[in-house]
């Protein structure tokens, strides 16, 4: 794949020629109306979620889809790499770094499919950047939930349920420590949610979410009735 996404030579969003010092891998016009967004979108209702902090670097729309499409379909060596740097980037502006890093886990059906998880590959990458331990495996998708697309919060929390576990084999890794989750992209929180509790049910102090995109927090509170107004 290296040889059709040779590295720092187009824009990882537009395709365009770039600057091949350019560490973003991102060219001057994608990196001027990228929407940056580094706030958490959730902060107004964090009680309702079981992680303590979301930390991502765009706000999830049609720029950060296009990149996150590229890394599902065939960029994924020299994407997760630049995508990597961007979340590397984003955690060292965090106060609080975390003791280690781990990947939202993809069901092994899914991952017969595409050959690869993101996640990992973007947790994996991060953590080479900031030199930070990263242990793959740590989590576990237990079931496959299907697609999740059209449904809200609600139902996506019961939908998840009890499909996420932790391999018990890395318990001492876990306890008392801050743990940084990484997915590509967080939406309504509900996957990162289901995840930080079974994180915390092991025994980690603290979990924050790191992502590329997180959707604008436009999404109403669940004690409202709310649902999700993301897609
Ligand atoms: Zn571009």
């Amino acid at each position: 794949m290296d040889a059709v996404f040779p590295e720092n030579i187009y824009c990882i969003c537009c395709g365009d020629s770039i600057d091949p010092s350019v560490k973003s891998g991102l060219c001057a016009r994608c990196a001027e109306i990228m929407p940056w967004a580094l706030d958490n979108p959730f902060h107004s209702y964090m009680d309702e979620f079981a992680f303590d902090d979301v930390l991502p670097c765009v706000r999830y729309g049609s720029y950060a889809r296009r990149i996150m499409n590229g890394l599902k379909n065939g960029g994924q060596s020299y994407m997760a790499k630049n995508v990597g740097r961007m979340l590397a980037e984003r955690l060292q502006l965090s106060w609080d770094m975390p003791d280690l890093l781990a990947a939202v886990p993809s069901h092994k059906s899914k991952l017969r499919k595409r050959g690869y998880n993101q996640a990992e590959l973007l947790a994996e990458a991060a953590a080479g950047i900031l030199k930070l331990p990263y242990q793959k495996g740590l989590l576990i998708k237990t079931r496959a939930t299907g697609s999740m697309r059209m449904a809200d919060g609600r139902t996506r929390r019961s939908m998840l349920e009890d499909s996420f576990a932790a391999d018990p084999r890395y318990a001492d890794l876990l306890h008392g420590r801050h743990v940084c989750l990484v997915d590509d992209v967080v939406t309504t929180g509900s996957t990162a949610d289901a995840c930080a509790r079974v994180l915390k049910a092991a025994g980690a102090a603290k979990v924050s979410v790191l992502c590329f995109g997180a959707s604008s927090g436009t999404r109403k509170s669940l004690s409202d009735g709310g649902e999700d107004a993301i897609f």
